[in-house]
């Protein structure tokens, strides 16, 4: 039960004990002058001399200010109260006892959310400082979410930061060792001190998936595991990391304006032309990209979009079209009647007899791979290996009435029933079957008959 008044400093005691003027004190002028001493109305002693008791106060308070480096108090209540019957310990040094039993607060500059004492700092200045920083750090996130989020940025810009919560500063009464840094102080309003999570670490983990795995920075991870800061390299299995999930004390909600350059897909368009052949389809002028530039407003809270609208768009660049040219050309079912010469060439074996038998057509010397080319438009009606032939094709130019023979080529270029035209490169002279160089074996048939060819195009030529 407390017997007096309870006063924080202990000389105002000492002062009221001094003038013996209570009651208690002026009748017991017969007893030894013993004093019990109370400590938060915790009976600890007598001492003869309360001084013994107040200069241990003092010195313990001064070498708390050293070790904090701040002004302290004591936040402990000592009671001295005259004592007759004394029968415990006679304190004469009461140094030791007053570092164990004293409590010392000092006047920290409190940050207070929604009137709730958060984080305590050394002055208003460094709370000002805290939250300054908190916000600049929102901001960095913020930018560095937008470059994340988006390519191609041609500017942003970050306008209403507010936050819901009622921030202050005032005095708080704490004890000094609750008194943070300004990197302390952002941490604890960014992250929030009340839930504290262990993790084991298993063999395979890095920092960065166990960060990734409890949506934490590694740089987070680092702050709340002091050793792992050290040497982040070096983390071992079994090692337990505190994992301090952000739950921010003060949040905030801003918006942001972010403009960004898209291209502009382009269309295909097909021309139909008749100058060309069914088969040909080709791109006469390639499309081209165009650009707008858009413009995007997000909401956020706390960094993560909340809702984003499309503000603007503004074509910086129209695309241009692809056109694409599809051949129309109807397609001959006969071939003109008029022949061209299949490659240029020197004959080197004419149409006729010769030693190893007659010799249907003509050879004209050609190096191998040199495009063999339809003497007329008309319809593949061979294309492959024919005996002595090797590599051959042979066109139809009409009902069969007029078919011409490309016999030794190296590549065929045309299969069975295709149109060709006239002109077109049907194969790549070579070598193959019966020959004994590189050279084209070329033959005209009428009615299913061998004809000279040189003979066939005099007479086409001389018109008759
Ligand atoms: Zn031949």
């Amino acid at each position: 039960m407390r017997w007096k008044s309870v006063l924080a400093a202990s000389l105002l005691a000492l002062l009221l004990l001094g003038g013996c003027t209570s009651p208690q004190a002026a009748v017991e002028t017969t007893g030894p002058k013993l004093l019990s001493v109370y400590i938060d109305g915790e009976f600890v002693g007598y001492v003869a001399d309360p001084e013994v008791v107040t200069r241990a106060v003092q010195g313990f308070l001064w070498s708390e200010r050293q070790r904090w480096g701040m002004w302290v108090r004591s936040a402990s209540d000592i009671t001295f109260v005259p004592s007759r019957d004394g029968d415990g310990p006679i304190l004469t040094d009461a140094s030791e006892l007053v570092a164990e039993r004293i409590d010392v607060v000092t006047e920290a500059a409190g940050i207070y959310v929604d009137g709730q004492p958060v984080v305590a700092l050394r002055s208003p200045e460094e709370a000002a400082e805290a939250l300054r920083a908190l916000e600049d750090a929102y901001l960095a996130e913020v930018e560095a979410r937008i470059r994340a989020e988006r390519q191609n940025i041609r500017s942003f810009s970050i306008d209403e930061v507010t936050r819901p919560e009622k921030v202050e500063t005032r005095p708080w009464l704490v004890h000094p060792a609750e008194v943070r840094t300004v990197e302390e102080a952002v941490a604890i309003l960014q992250r929030g001190t009340d839930k504290v999570i262990i993790h084991v670490v298993k063999p395979g983990e890095s920092l960065w998936s166990i960060a990734m795995a409890n949506d934490m920075t590694v740089e987070d991870l680092r702050k709340a595991n002091p050793e792992v800061d050290a040497n982040p390299h070096l983390i071992r299995i079994g090692q337990e990391l505190n994992l301090v999930v952000p739950d921010p004390y003060i949040t905030y909600h801003s918006t942001d304006t972010v403009q960004y350059a898209k291209a502009i897909p382009f269309s295909v368009e097909v021309r139909y032309s008749a100058e060309h052949w069914p088969w040909e389809r080709f791109v006469s002028r390639y499309g081209q990209y165009g650009e707008k530039l858009v413009s995007v407003r997000t909401i956020r809270e706390n960094g993560r979009p909340v809702s984003r609208e499309v503000i603007e768009e503004v074509v910086v660049r129209q695309p241009v079209s692809q056109i694409v040219v599809q051949g129309t050309r109807p397609i001959p079912d006969r071939g003109s009647g008029s022949l061209i010469w299949p490659l240029e060439g020197r004959i080197t074996s004419g149409y006729g007899w010769r030693s190893l038998g007659f010799h249907r057509g003509v050879d004209i010397a050609a190096n191998v791979g040199t495009p063999v080319k339809a003497a007329d438009a008309g319809t593949v009606i061979t294309a492959g290996w024919v005996g002595g032939y090797g590599k051959a094709v042979f066109i139809d130019h009409g009902g069969g009435k007029l078919v011409t023979v490309y016999g030794h080529n190296s590549v065929l270029k045309v299969k069975p029933g295709d149109v060709v035209s006239k002109g077109q490169v049907i194969a790549l002279s070579g070598n193959t079957g019966r020959s004994t160089g590189p050279h084209l074996h070329f033959e005209i048939r009428v009615n299913g008959r061998a004809v000279d060819p040189v003979e066939y195009f005099k007479r086409q030529t001389l018109g008759q």
